[in-house]
């Protein structure tokens, strides 16, 4: 079954590095007009939380969507 994530960014804090999209894997981040992050297909995120562990400004949470697990044994 296809796990789903949800991005969150906190501009407040983001510093438009570009990090996070630039180490995304798959696109699901890219690059915006101001250089800012934009979430360009949540659709492709594969949960990678590389854009979370190496955002120097912890401005990107990587969750889970649990709305599919349910339902899912998980453990034993
Ligand atoms: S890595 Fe963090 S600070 Fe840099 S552009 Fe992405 S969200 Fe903003
Ligand atoms: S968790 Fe991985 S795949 Fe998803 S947006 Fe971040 S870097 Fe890209």
């Amino acid at each position: 079954m296809k796990k789903h994530f949800e991005i969150t960014i906190k501009f407040d804090w983001c510093k438009k590095c570009g990090i996070c999209y630039y180490v995304c894997p798959t696109g699901a981040l890219e690059k915006g007009a101001m250089a800012e992050p934009v979430i360009a297909n949540i659709d492709k995120c594969v949960g990678c939380s590389m854009c979370e562990n190496l955002c120097p400004d912890f401005a990107i949470d990587v969750k889970e969507k649990d709305t599919e697990k349910r339902g899912v044994k998980v453990g034993n």
